[in-house]
């Protein structure tokens, strides 16, 4: 068992072995072919299971070694100074803390490519986050309340977004986000589920989360580990 028995080009590979995961965890030898096959996921896995490189090397690799996806990409995407960013991957966490571990996670894997990824939570600066999105943002991290924010302020569109990911969809249920994960990907401008590939990571799968699966989610695979 290894990163190699999947092709995921070699950007990717150099900065795993930089890394130095040496050997795939159960979540990532069983969701990274699931992922690279395009199908939707919901996936049970506990925090420390590694389910952040999980979705990360997938979901990077794809954008390295096919494009962006389905839908075209816009043609100022990831350029200096454009006022608004239109991200080909959103992963969704519930805290700050969280959302800056995954944003550390993509910025290793994402080294020496062309995907800039960026962070934006709520609590801190929002010029600040403001100024790095217009840099230039691939893969954005974002707490739900402070998208909704973004999106409310016209600095961030999801009509390119191909990628999504919820992580922690139980916690963040329970810290009372489900409007504002509702309106952001229920949105007219995100793509629709089956057009977009959506992935779901959650501890637990309680009654309102296979509710959640259902209205996102098309066709899943459902993997506990
Ligand atoms: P996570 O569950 O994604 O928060 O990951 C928990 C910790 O395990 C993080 O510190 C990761 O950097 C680390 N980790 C994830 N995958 C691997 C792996 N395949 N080999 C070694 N460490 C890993």
């Amino acid at each position: 068992e290894s990163f190699h028995d999947v092709d995921m080009g070699e950007i990717i590979m150099g900065n795993i072995n930089l890394s130095r995961y040496t050997r795939p965890t159960p979540v990532q030898k069983h969701a990274i072919p699931i992922i690279k096959s395009k199908r939707d996921l919901m996936a049970c896995a506990q925090t420390g299971s590694g389910k952040t490189a999980a979705f990360l090397l997938p979901v990077l690799s794809q954008i390295y070694t096919e494009g962006p996806g389905d839908a075209l990409q816009p043609p100022e995407n990831g350029r200096y100074g454009r006022r608004k960013q239109y991200p080909i991957s959103l992963v969704l966490a519930p805290t700050r803390e969280l959302a800056l571990q995954i944003y550390d996670e993509a910025r290793k894997f994402a080294y020496r490519s062309r995907v800039r990824p960026c962070v934006v939570y709520g609590g801190a600066d929002i010029g600040q986050q403001i100024r790095e999105l217009e840099r230039g943002c691939h893969l954005l991290v974002a707490t739900p309340g402070r998208l909704v924010d973004m999106m409310e302020r016209g600095k961030i569109g999801l009509e390119y977004c191909n990628y999504l990911v919820l992580d922690e969809a139980d916690r963040m249920l329970d810290m009372g986000f489900e409007p504002q994960i509702r309106r952001i990907v229920e949105q007219d401008t995100m793509p629709p589920k089956g057009i977009r590939q959506t992935m779901m990571f959650s501890a637990t799968f309680p009654k309102e989360i296979q509710i959640l699966a259902r209205d996102f989610l098309e066709d899943y695979i459902f993997l506990a580990v």
